[in-house]
C-alpha cells in the first residue's frame, strides 16, 4: 500500500497558467501512480486565494473533468503564505505526504520524483533548492541574495535559494500545526521543526504566463516579515547602537574639554546640527523598529484565524477551523 500524496498549489489570479499547470500536474500524478510510487487516492489541491479573475470557476470545471483535482476557496485574499497554510493543513487530514509549489510552473515538476524517493528513504522534509538563477532578472537576483545574507547575519535559519517548493510528511505537518503565529513566514518556520531533512536541486524557469504576484513592495514586505518574525536581533542592535553612540559622545566631550583648556574653543555649528539630526533620525528609526515588534505582539494576541474557507471541492475542513 503506497502513501497518499497531495500537491498543494496556492493560486491568486492565475487563470492564464492554471490549465497548463493542472495538465502537467495531472500527468505527473498519473505517472507516479502508474510507477506505483503513490496511492490512487492522491490529489492535486488548488487553493484559490480570493482571486479576482475566473481562477475558482476554472478549478471547479477542472474538478468536473478530473476527480484527481480538488479545490479550496478562501473567503478573501489572505496572501501566499496563508493560502499555502490553508492548503497544507487541509491536506494533512487526508495525505501522508504533501508537496507545495507555485502555480506558475517556475518550479520544475520533475523534481517531485526525487523528493518522493527521499521521503521513502525516511526524510520528513525535502526542500526544493534552485541551482541557478539565470532566468531571474539581475535585480531579483541581487535582492534575493541580499535577503539571504541579512537573514544569516541576523541568525535566522533559512535554506539558501529555497522558496516554498517542498515536501512535508504528515508528521512534519502535525508539527507545523502547533505554530499558531498569525505573522506567517513558512520558510523560516519549517527548518525549526527539526526532523530528517534533505534537499533536491532543480533549475527554476521563467513564469509560464501571467505576471508575478510579488511586486517589489510585497517582496520587501515578505522579507521584512521574515526578519522580524524570526529574529529579535534588530532590537538588540538598537541597544548596542545606543551604547556605541553614548561612548562616542563621551569621547567628544573629553576632546572638547581638552580643546577648551588649550585655549581653542570648539567651533562647529555644523557638526552640532548634523549630529542632532543624525541622532534624531536614529531615535525615530529605533522607535519604529520597536513599534513593528509591538505591532506584531498586538496582532498575535488577537489570535485571529489565519484563513477562512468559503468552500471545498473534494476535501474537508482542517482541524484549525473546526476548533474555532
Ligand atoms: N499567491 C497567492 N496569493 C497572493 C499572491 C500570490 O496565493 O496574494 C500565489 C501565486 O498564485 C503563486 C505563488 O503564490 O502560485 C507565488 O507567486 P508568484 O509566482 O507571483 O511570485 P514570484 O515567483 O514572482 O516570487
Ligand atoms: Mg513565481
Amino acid at each position: 500500500m503506497k502513501d497518499i500524496l497531495y500537491i498543494v498549489v496556492p493560486c491568486y489570479n492565475e487563470e492564464e497558467v492554471l490549465l497548463e499547470t493542472s495538465k502537467r500536474l495531472e500527468e505527473k500524478l498519473n505517472q507516479l501512480i502508474r510507477m506505483d510510487m503513490i496511492s490512487l487516492e492522491s490529489r492535486i489541491v488548488f487553493v484559490n486565494d480570493g482571486s479576482k479573475d475566473s481562477t475558482w470557476d476554472m478549478i471547479e470545471s477542472l474538478h468536473d473533468s478530473n476527480p484527481l483535482i480538488s479545490g479550496i476557496n478562501l473567503s478573501k485574499n489572505r496572501g501566499h503564505q496563508n493560502a499555502l497554510l490553508a492548503g497544507l493543513l487541509t491536506s494533512k487530514e487526508h495525505a501522508d505526504l504533501v508537496i507545495s509549489m507555485d502555480a506558475d510552473l517556475q518550479d520544475d515538476i520533475n523534481a517531485v520524483d526525487e523528493m518522493i524517493e527521499k521521503y521513502y528513504q525516511g526524510c520528513d522534509i525535502v526542500y526544493g533548492v534552485r541551482s541557478a538563477r539565470e532566468k531571474d532578472t539581475m535585480f531579483k537576483r541581487f535582492t534575493a541574495q541580499s535577503f539571504y545574507k541579512v537573514m544569516n547575519m541576523l541568525g535566522a535559519k533559512v535554506v539558501y535559494n529555497h522558496a516554498d517548493y517542498r515536501l512535508m510528511s504528515k508528521k512534519a505537518l502535525e508539527g507545523l500545526e502547533n505554530f499558531k503565529e498569525v505573522n506567517l513566514f513558512l520558510r523560516g518556520l519549517v527548518p525549526m521543526l527539526g526532523f530528517k531533512t534533505d534537499i533536491v536541486t532543480y533549475e527554476r524557469s521563467e513564469r509560464f504566463a501571467g505576471e508575478s504576484k510579488y511586486p517589489l513592495k510585497k517582496m520587501f514586505a515578505l522579507a521584512f516579515e521574515g526578519i522580524t518574525s524570526l529574529s529579535t536581533v534588530p532590537i538588540k542592535m538598537i541597544t548596542r547602537l545606543g551604547i556605541g553612540i553614548f561612548f562616542i559622545s563621551i569621547l567628544m566631550l573629553i576632546y572638547s574639554v581638552g580643546q577648551y583648556f588649550r585655549g581653542e574653543t570648539v567651533v562647529g555649528w555644523s557638526s552640532l546640527i548634523v549630529s542632532i539630526w543624525a541622532i534624531g533620525g536614529l531615535i525615530l528609526f529605533s522607535i519604529g523598529i520597536i513599534g513593528e515588534y509591538i505591532g506584531k505582539v498586538y496582532l498575535e494576541t488577537k489570535n485571529r484565524p489565519r484563513f477562512i474557507i468559503d468552500s471545498f471541492i473534494n476535501t474537508t475542513q482542517p482541524k484549525e477551523q473546526t476548533e474555532q
